[in-house]
């Protein structure tokens, strides 16, 4: 983390979890227990029904609410999607893009992840753009070269002035919900990759206010050595965000 110079964020990513109801009892189990989390931001980035839910229920808290994927279209004949104007009038704040079950399950690729992000910061969502590498990519020693070209194209067309809106979240794929963490020299290592390739792209004073996450079985447990590297500011945390005293000991440690 370094607060000095980009906001500390920690977003769950609840997948496909927890009907409206169990929506309202989570976030009202969380609210008083983040109440105190002065230094970061928090996020849950809830299924699409259950955005009304959540959004009433967090109401005078400091969680803001996400959505997991939208559509890159403004409206019109895409049976089943929701764009980013449909979020908006909610109330979401931020939409993960490009997560890489979407990638795998939903054929995402880094051009859709790119029209994405450019609709998102038109209609004023903070995209979450999740980037990672495969277990053979990283076997391969080919980890940064995938990572940058993912950064690169998903940024193609967006302007200096838009990318401190723009969060990235480094998610090994490998370490996605399997409980097996990157280290937090590895997980460090490529954060930093990710800004050294913001750096070239829009220079030193942009790249550094940029807020880049760590994902991939972020725990109660690892969570504090992970925030506490240079260039990890913040998690997209899964499994743990759906455990009120998980995720809270995660704010926590994003807050010492
Ligand atoms: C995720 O879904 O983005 C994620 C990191 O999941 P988990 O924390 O369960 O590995």
């Amino acid at each position: 983390m370094n607060r000095r110079y980009r906001k500390t964020i920690i977003a769950g990513n609840w997948k496909m979890n927890k009907t409206a109801s169990e929506t309202r009892a989570l976030i009202e189990e969380l609210k008083p227990l983040l109440a105190k989390a002065k230094w970061c931001d928090v996020v849950l980035c809830v299924p699409f029904v259950d955005i009304s839910a959540a959004i009433k229920a967090a109401k005078g808290s400091k969680i803001a609410i996400g959505a997991q994927n939208m559509h890159f279209e403004k409206s019109g004949a895409f049976t089943g999607e929701v764009s980013a104007d449909m979020l908006t009038d909610l109330g979401v704040k931020y939409a993960i893009i490009g997560h890489s079950e979407r990638r795998q399950y939903f054929n995402e690729t880094d051009e859709t992840v790119n029209k994405k992000v450019i609709k998102a910061l038109e209609a004023g969502l903070r995209p979450i753009v999740c980037v990672g590498e495969s277990i053979e990519q990283r076997d391969q020693g080919v980890t940064m070269d995938n990572i940058r070209m993912q950064v690169k194209i998903a940024l193609k067309g967006v302007a200096a002035k838009e990318l401190k809106k723009v969060v990235f979240a480094y998610e090994p794929i490998w370490a996605i919900g399997t409980g097996r963490t990157a280290t937090s020299s590895q997980a460090n290592e490529v954060c930093e990759g990710v800004r050294t390739c913001l750096r070239e792209l829009y220079g030193a004073r942009a790249a550094r206010s940029v807020t880049i996450q760590y994902g991939g079985s972020m725990n109660a447990k690892n969570a504090a050595e992970l925030l506490a590297q240079t260039d990890i500011d913040g998690g997209l945390i899964g499994g743990a965000s759906l455990k009120a005293a998980d995720f809270t000991q995660i704010v926590e440690a994003a807050n010492q």
